[in-house]
């Protein structure tokens, strides 16, 4: 009899942001293959009898090329395994769990796909930065700064409206081409945007700047996610660095309900915390 392969996202780290479903496979799994992004207190949810490997790579070590890991989940997957691939998020953002999903297929493996909370939902919740806003931000995009060859430049949008909010996925340290790239899509200068590092653990770090200041944004640790937009305003942290004026954001307030829009104004100037 042939097992089954759950492929589960373990969130951006809190374990309370596990789904009750991803804890339930996680408790009866026979065999877990998990990422580097996911911590010990979730990875303590699993059964002690289980087998429990990591796939992923850091601190040196090298990981497991993608063809292997599709290889081990097919072997586990035709025995009479219960077998979890867990992910850092969401498993099928950013996360090659469309590579793993069709090699299964190939191998006529059932799969079972759990989503997770993704870092950019982990993130904004943390930051209490409301991704999309009405008459602020309409659109949302998730883009990632790391591309699978070095000679890919990547695939930035030829134009980003200024009422979309970007996401940005592995965003690295490169925050000075980041900011060109995102400044030659249209955006302007005084956009605001936040990194923010750890999100959800106890370590999470939160830092706001805009556009044109963001190449001199420190460097802090991984993982980290950039958000960009206008929404960036709302955020709870702000920093001494805020350059942006509470101007610009007045001249959306008409759209914006009056209760929610004097409570977001109060809220901005309030919490003046140090950047990190
Ligand atoms: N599948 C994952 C993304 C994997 S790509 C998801 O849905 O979240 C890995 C990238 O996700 C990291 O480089 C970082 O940009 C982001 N990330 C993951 N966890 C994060 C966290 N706790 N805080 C900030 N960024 C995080």
């Amino acid at each position: 009899m042939a097992g089954k392969v759950y492929l589960v996202g373990a969130g951006p780290g809190d374990p309370e942001l596990l789904t009750l479903k991803a804890h339930r496979v996680l408790k009866t799994a026979d065999v877990v293959l998990h990422d580097e992004l996911v911590g010990p207190e979730i990875l303590s949810l699993v059964s002690p009898t289980a087998q429990v490997q990591n796939v992923g790579k850091r601190c040196g070590r090298k990981s497991a090329t993608q063809a292997e890991i599709n290889a081990l989940l097919v072997n586990y997957g035709l025995l009479d395994l219960q077998v979890v691939r867990l992910k850092g998020g969401d498993p099928l953002i950013f996360g090659r769990g469309g590579e793993e999903i069709e090699a299964l297929r190939k191998a006529n493996v059932d799969v079972e796909v759990i989503p997770g909370v993704t870092a950019a939902l982990g993130a904004a919740g943390a930051a209490q930065i409301p991704l999309t806003h009405r008459g602020l931000s309409s659109s949302l995009i998730f883009i990632t700064n790391h591309h699978s060859s070095a000679s890919d430049t990547g695939d930035w949008p030829a134009s980003i409206s200024p009422t979309a909010t970007i996401v940005v996925y592995m965003p690295g340290y490169a925050y000075a081409a980041t900011a060109r790239q995102l400044a030659a899509a249209g955006l302007k200068a005084s956009t605001p945007c936040a990194i923010i590092s750890q999100a959800t653990r106890p370590e999470e770090r939160v830092y706001k700047t805009i556009l044109e200041d963001l190449h001199s944004a420190p460097r802090l640790p991984a993982p980290t996610l950039l958000v960009v937009g206008e929404v960036v305003r709302l955020a709870k942290h702000a920093s001494p660095r805020e350059q942006f004026s509470t101007r610009s954001i007045e001249a959306f307030l008409p759209l914006v309900a009056p209760s929610e829009s004097f409570a977001h104004s109060q809220g901005n100037t309030e919490n003046s915390e140090r950047p990190e």
